[in-house]
């Protein structure tokens, strides 16, 4: 029978895990905070941006937005970043992408202190995975290693398909996954024959954003599919990339979307605050 793998459940258990802790430090008078630099009015970015003041509230986490106008230049930013850096209240802090188009992301997550990038953005953050000797995980990718872990869908020696090459989600990915023991491929829109890879997958992870890409005869049977994507139907509805009621009948285990991937992502993003405030 197909397992569906219950992303909203996960995060409230993780979520009582890290109020205990908080517990813990508030005994001792410390108080996580979180701050998120928030450029511009994307529409989609408010709503993230919501869910993380909601989520932080929630566990005890004080939680500080800071909004800037859309004209802002990379100097200014830098000088707003800087600030953070230095300020002894804030333990970890975020740049809200994407950032308009005249700033240069990259430059802009470089200035970020890595011992507060709790996004995990910073090249040497980034590098440090490579290396094998993390100091915060990226948010998506770490959700997604926690699903597994915590359904008990063996990684070790099993052969991963991710579809989506993205510096936020399938690169990081691939490599914690083959830091775990996985057999990892990585496909993207350059990839021959997509179907021929993801037919060898055991755990399939789909990162793309097009409703529909993954279609049941692409899935191998009693496979693991992990739908990251986020896409709007005609009728404003969130979808997957996944045909989650195809594909059901033939893996083993799935995540649905909304409710698999998505909220894990900010109960991870609150873990990496909580190693902030260790570092
Ligand atoms: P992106 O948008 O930067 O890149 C998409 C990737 O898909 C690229 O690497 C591209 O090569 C690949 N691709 C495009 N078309 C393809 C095709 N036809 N076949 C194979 N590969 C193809 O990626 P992203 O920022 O990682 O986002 C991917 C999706 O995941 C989006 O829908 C995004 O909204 C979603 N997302 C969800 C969460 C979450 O928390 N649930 C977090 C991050 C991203």
């Amino acid at each position: 029978m197909i397992k569906i793998i219950d992303g909203k459940k996960i995060a409230e258990e993780i979520k009582r895990e890290l109020e205990k802790d908080i517990l813990a430090l508030a005994k001792k008078g410390v108080i996580p905070s979180l701050a998120v630099i928030l450029v511009g009015e994307d529409n989609a970015s408010l709503v993230y941006v919501k869910n993380k003041e909601r989520v932080a509230k929630e566990i005890g986490i004080n939680y500080r937005i800071i909004k800037l106008g859309d004209k802002i230049s990379q100097e200014e930013l830098e000088k707003v970043i800087e600030k953070l850096n230095q300020d002894k209240n804030i333990h970890g802090f975020l740049v809200q992408l994407p950032l308009p188009a005249h700033l240069d992301s990259q430059n802009i997550l470089s200035k970020i202190d890595p011992a507060k990038d709790v996004d995990c953005f910073h090249p040497e953050n980034v590098g440090r995975i490579f290396a094998g000797n993390p100091r915060f995980l990226p948010c998506t990718p770490a959700g997604i290693i926690e699903l597994l872990k915590r359904n008990k869908i063996e990684i070790v020696g099993k052969k991963v398909v991710i579809i989506g090459r993205s510096n936020i989600v399938g690169k990081p990915l691939a490599l914690m996954l083959l830091a775990e023991n996985a057999t990892v491929t990585i496909c993207h829109s350059k990839t021959k024959d997509l179907k021929a890879e993801t037919l060898q997958a055991d755990i399939l992870v789909s990162a793309v954003g097009k409703a529909g890409l993954i279609i049941a005869d692409m899935v191998k049977k009693g496979a693991t599919v992990i739908d990251v994507g986020m896409n709007r139907d005609n009728k404003n509805k969130l979808t997957g990339d996944v045909d989650f009621e195809e594909v059901s009948k033939i893996a083993g285990a799935i995540t649905p979307v909304p409710g698999g991937v998505g909220p894990m992502t900010v109960v991870m993003l609150m873990r990496n605050v909580m190693i902030a405030v260790n570092n």
